[in-house]
């Protein structure tokens, strides 16, 4: 692969018409009214709320949510209608996570069948040269509540053990499938209380599939004072142990949920005391990445443009290749395509994460981009002053 150093011009995030030249007029149009509408916290929680009610209680919504915010958010109901999305992102260089989104399943049978879900995309994804990430959740394989056991240090049962088993042999059935294939597997990070396990499976499958290219990675949420420490300890234990660190960095989506358990059961919360310290954590962790790129494959899951913008300037200052292959920068579907689209116009390595599956199965997903789009400030007033930007110019 030939290298491409930095552009002597800096790079800017402003360029509507790049960021949004894979959308239609019809579909600018549609995102500017569901920025629109989530930009007033009551109409979210309202419409949040209705959602909900509506699904539990079987009333047919599934239409208004499948042409709204489902389709801003995600890649299609089944896997040929997510191929259809992720094909549309290839001729602009931006490649795909193809994340089957299914989450809040319970039963062993479900587990299961979670796997062949998988290493069918896997498959797919394997016959696509834009879709070389697939990110997994370990509570989709996992009863969470065993999760939970497992991180606060409690004895299992032995028919507690056995699932454990199952659930670890789930999840290597899907690395091998991955490593087998050249792709790469990203497993997210949930919620602090089941954490442990999560990072213990993380760490035994990167030391298993790790050791010629990043085939796993695991996901450091910085919006923990703990996170910063323990990305350098993962780094000592890949190198102790002879393989190469997947770090993917995100800022972390429970913080609500997180401060609420906190305080409600009387422990000190594990996020940071505030948002600075969390983004001065999440830049100095691409900082450390980015100076260890010989053993650390960097994964940065951000909209943030000045988290992206130090990332440049790192890459830029240390001589390395905006098309690094142990460098990509990501964001998620339907979300800061200027981002997206304007890196790789300058031809940086970038994904985005493409969400699929049943409407009634990715609602907790969407219901947290929802909240998300309300709650961090700033984030709404961007997309719908850059989604403003380009219906003036295009003359809409
Ligand atoms: C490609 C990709 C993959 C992702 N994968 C995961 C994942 O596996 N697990 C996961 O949890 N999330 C994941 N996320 C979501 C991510 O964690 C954030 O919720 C989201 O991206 C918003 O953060 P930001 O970095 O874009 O920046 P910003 O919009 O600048 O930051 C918002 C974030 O900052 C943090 N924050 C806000 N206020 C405070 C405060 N007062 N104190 C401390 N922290 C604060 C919160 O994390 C909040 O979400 C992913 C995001 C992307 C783009």
């Amino acid at each position: 692969m030939q290298p491409i150093f930095a552009r002597p011009m800096s790079l800017s995030f402003d360029n509507t018409e790049i960021a949004f030249r894979h959308r239609n007029n019809k579909e600018l149009k549609r995102a500017h009214f569901l920025f629109n509408s989530m930009s007033s916290a009551f109409l979210t929680k309202v419409g949040i709320g209705l959602t909900q009610f509506a699904f539990k209680f079987g009333l047919p919504v599934k239409g208004i949510i499948k042409n709204t915010i489902f389709e801003q958010f995600c890649g299609g109901e089944t896997l040929e209608e997510a191929a259809k999305t992720a094909s549309v992102l290839a001729p602009y260089n931006v490649s795909v996570a193809l994340d089957y989104g299914v989450e809040g399943k319970t039963s062993e049978a479900d587990f299961d069948h979670a796997v062949p879900e998988f290493i069918k995309a896997i498959n797919y994804a394997a016959s696509q040269p834009n879709i070389p990430f697939i990110p997994i959740k370990v509570t989709g394989f996992a009863d969470f509540s065993l999760l939970e056991k497992i991180h606060a240090g409690k004895t299992l049962s032995g028919e507690e053990q056995k699932a454990w088993v199952r659930v670890q042999v789930r999840i290597d059935q899907i690395c091998a499938a991955a490593a087998q294939k050249h792709l790469m597997i990203l497993i997210d990070a949930e919620e602090s209380w089941i954490q442990q396990p999560v990072d213990d499976l993380a760490n035994i499958m990167m030391a298993r599939y790790n050791k010629q290219y990043t085939a796993v990675f695991n996901t450091f949420q910085l919006y923990r004072h703990d996170r910063l420490e323990y990305l350098k300890e993962s780094f000592r234990l890949a190198q102790k142990d002879g393989f190469i660190l997947g770090a993917k960095l995100v800022r972390g989506a429970y913080m609500e949920k997180e401060r609420a358990r906190a305080e409600a059961m009387n422990y000190p919360n594990p996020i940071q005391p505030d948002k600075e310290t969390c983004d001065k954590d999440y830049d100095d962790a691409v900082a450390f990445c980015l100076q260890h790129l010989d053993q650390i494959g960097l994964f940065v899951g951000t909209h943030n443009e000045t988290s992206c913008l130090k990332a440049v300037d790192i890459m830029n200052e240390r001589q390395i290749p905006h098309n690094h292959p142990r460098v990509w920068l990501a964001q998620l579907y339907g979300m800061s395509d200027n981002i997206t689209f304007n890196l790789a116009d300058a031809k940086f390595h970038v994904a985005k994460y493409l969400p699929y599956g049943p409407v009634k199965d990715v609602i907790p997903y969407l219901m947290r981009r929802a909240q998300e789009n309300t709650s961090v400030a700033g984030q709404t007033g961007r997309e719908l002053s850059l989604i403003k930007k380009e219906m003036r110019r295009r003359g809409l």
